[in-house]
């Protein structure tokens, strides 16, 4: 296997930057999270460069439902990063950590009443709306609280991606966004509003997308969109968000594109219209979670037992699909290697499975690894996105902790939950 990006070898031993796998077991025990504070910077930096080469304003909302660690959030925030909030919750982490209003992207197909009254309280930069009811009710209770709202629209332009059917989100039969005709009433509607700033655009096609072809197609379609907008309400609008969704590899047959591509092949299709049919200063936002985080994390768990029953071979670890869900709920791939034997060849064929009473816990079936003995230590890769964020205390099992590494520092950013974390909000049991 090729070196994975936040891994080192010195001395023949794993580490992660400058930091030895093994010490990081020893110091917090598993199941432990590890994050790489430099990879992230890394692909930050890269998007960044890249995208501000096509069109100076651009604003990358890191998408916090990827991993709302504060510590990460707070990283992305001194790097200059917004956010792209779903929830109350996460509008809460982003005002936590400091985050200006108008960095904040308000997404999601469901908010409750009292989530539009916090986003508008805060004066999110954009908020984005997904049906003409939610339109309402933002007018009301913008004219209640007196508070003018910067207001986007969602747009499911029907457009096929190839992912995971449950990451797949902008094609007619999901229920993400307004179809084309109900974005064009909404348009029309907001703008009779004297407390609404008709200001945004945007699509979000999916997640872990591996072509750039699909993004172009959903721009191409907000482009033509927006020509409309223009030419039959007068209206140039000047937030246009591209979503999320960007992909990285998880599998080695997996073929991704850098940022340099995407940007390449993606904002000179907004760029062109800037100035025209959208505002001269026009902001292009752009939200990934995955892409910044995602191949800057891994897992670090340990073998209890290897046993095998017919022709299986089970290597039966310490963490669990509450750690991490993804393959069980997305048949997702997270490659495995055995820290402390990543050198030796892969003689054995085994599935590696968890503690959790579900037969969907399993991480790899039928996957090589050199021979396993209990003790050894696995690193699941690619963890950063959607592990913590998804993790859960089924079985009542306490969240594992995260570490950051940067060089040869290493922060604990998130301690192990007690016994205790997990009955917390009991009441009345005695
Ligand atoms: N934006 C929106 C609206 C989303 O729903 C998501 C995730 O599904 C994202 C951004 C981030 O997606 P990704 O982590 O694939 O970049």
């Amino acid at each position: 296997m090729s070196l994975h990006p936040i891994f080192n070898i010195k001395n023949g031993e794993l580490y992660v930057e400058n930091v030895r796998v093994m010490d990081l077991v020893e110091k917090y025990g598993t199941p432990l999270h590890v994050i790489s504070s430099n990879r992230i910077k890394q692909k930050y930096g890269e998007l960044y460069s890249a995208s501000t080469e096509y069109w100076k304003n651009t604003l990358i909302c890191y998408a916090y439902k990827a991993n709302p660690t504060l510590a990460i959030l707070k990283l992305l925030h001194g790097l200059g990063a917004g956010a792209e909030v779903v929830s109350a919750g996460e509008l809460y982490a982003a005002r936590l950590i400091g985050v200006k209003h108008d960095k904040i992207v308000f997404n999601g197909v469901s908010k409750s009443p009292s989530e539009l009254s916090d986003a508008i309280s805060v004066q999110v930069g954009l908020l984005n709306i997904e049906s003409l009811t939610e339109l309402k009710l933002i007018n009301d209770i913008a004219s209640k609280l007196n508070i003018q709202v910067n207001l986007g629209v969602r747009i499911n332009f029907d457009v096929p991606v190839r992912t995971h059917r449950y990451i797949s989100t902008g094609m007619k039969f999901h229920k993400f966004g307004l179809g084309v005709n109900e974005a064009f009433e909404a348009y029309k509607l907001a703008l009779k509003s004297k407390r609404i700033r008709v200001r945004g655009i945007h699509v979000h096609i999916g997640s872990q997308i591996l072509t750039v072809y699909p993004f172009v197609k959903a721009s191409n379609n907000m482009v033509s969109f927006a020509e409309k907008l223009y030419e039959t309400l007068k209206l140039r609008l000047d937030l246009i968000d591209l979503g999320g969704g960007l992909g990285i590899q998880y599998s080695l047959e997996d073929k991704t594109f850098s940022s340099q591509e995407y940007c390449k092949n993606v904002f000179p299709i907004i760029t062109e219209k800037i100035g025209t049919i959208f505002d001269d200063e026009s902001i292009i936002i752009l939200e990934p979670g995955r892409y910044l985080v995602g191949d800057a994390g891994i897992l670090l768990t340990r073998v209890n037992y290897v046993k095998q029953i017919g022709d299986i071979k089970w290597v039966l670890v310490d963490a669990g699909m509450n750690d991490l869900i993804r393959p069980a709920l997305y048949d997702a791939l997270h490659r495995i290697v055995v820290v402390n034997k990543f050198d030796l060849p892969s003689v054995e064929r085994y599935s590696v499975s968890g503690p959790i009473c579900e037969s969907a816990d399993v991480f790899v079936r039928d996957y090589p690894l050199p021979k396993v003995d209990i003790g050894d230590i696995l690193a699941i890769l690619d963890t950063g996105a959607y592990g913590i964020s998804m993790s859960s205390q089924y079985n009542c099992r306490p969240r594992a902790p995260i570490v950051m590494v940067e060089g040869e520092d290493v922060k604990l950013i998130r301690r192990r939950e007690t016994y205790a974390d997990i009955f917390m909000c009991d009441l009345n049991y005695r």
